[in-house]
């Protein structure tokens, strides 16, 4: 309502999303920048068989993933070839049918989206008594789905690093919450990127059926598929 309020406090912390203005004001860069991919979204009523199930297509003309949502309802995110500004639902429909062959003729659609890619990190998390958390200090490619679950384990990590703090009024605990949250970010930023990729119209089909045959045929799968679902973040190098 334009009013103005001053407020001071021991500690600033800055979740206020990816335009962060407590970011901006506190001076930290946030460096990254636009993937060129680009996805069309929708939620419909969900007539698959795969229940708690995620379901990736990795078809030649570009990816195709759904997964459950609440109340019977399936999210399903296709690559296009360019932003699409005014997604409809018969679009999406004909290119789930294209590249999957599921009818989602009679599924009853509650919201169509298109979306844009891009991966932003903070240069530090913490400055002085400054501290960032979520799209604040982050921006992933949601293609991984991991941007909302930093937010909350940079919560959960900051909850620590606060206590600490309080207790002892050393600004080395936030230091280190920036420092590990910040590694877990870009990790989480690299392979979310390296899923986007597998979702990329390949020239070279064999490329990718060699990349699949890794995924799925060898003794390294269950290494491969721990990194596409984002586990052991920060516990592992990559
Ligand atoms: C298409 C898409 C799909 C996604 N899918 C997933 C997924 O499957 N899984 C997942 O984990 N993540 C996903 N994400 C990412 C997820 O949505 C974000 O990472 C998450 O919402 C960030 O939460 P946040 O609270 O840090 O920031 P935000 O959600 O941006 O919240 C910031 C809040 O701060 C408020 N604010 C900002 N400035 C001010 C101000 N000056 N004064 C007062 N209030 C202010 C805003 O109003 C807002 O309420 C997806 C993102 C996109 C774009």
């Amino acid at each position: 309502d334009g009013d103005v309020e001053e407020a001071t406090c021991d500690i600033l912390v800055g979740c206020d999303g990816k335009r962060s203005v407590v970011r901006e004001l506190a001076g930290i860069a946030f460096n990254g920048s636009h993937y060129p991919d680009t996805y069309m979204m929708g939620d419909f009523e969900d007539t698959t068989p795969f229940g708690e199930d995620a379901m990736i297509t990795l078809h030649q003309d570009g990816l195709v993933e759904c997964f459950p949502l609440a109340k019977g309802r399936r999210r399903w995110v296709v690559k296009t070839a360019q932003y699409v500004d005014a997604p409809t639902e018969q679009e999406l429909k004909e290119i789930v049918a294209h590249r999957t062959g599921f009818d989602l003729r009679q599924a009853q659609c509650t919201m169509t989206s298109s979306f844009g890619v891009q991966h932003y990190i903070a240069e530090t998390f913490a400055k002085g008594r400054v501290v960032l958390a979520g799209d604040a200090a982050h921006v992933v490619s949601p293609i991984g789905g991991q941007g909302m679950n930093l937010g909350w384990l940079d919560g959960e990590a900051l909850a620590k690093a606060l206590h600490a703090f309080l207790s002892t009024q050393n600004e080395r605990h936030l230091q280190d919450y920036s420092k590990r949250q910040r590694s877990i970010a870009r990790q989480a930023g690299k392979r979310a990127e390296w899923n986007m990729r597998l979702g990329r119209s390949f020239k070279n089909r064999w490329v990718k059926r060699w990349i699949l045959y890794l995924f799925v045929r060898t003794p390294i799968q269950r290494v491969l598929a721990q990194l596409f679902t984002m586990q052991k973040l920060g516990a592992w190098r990559v």
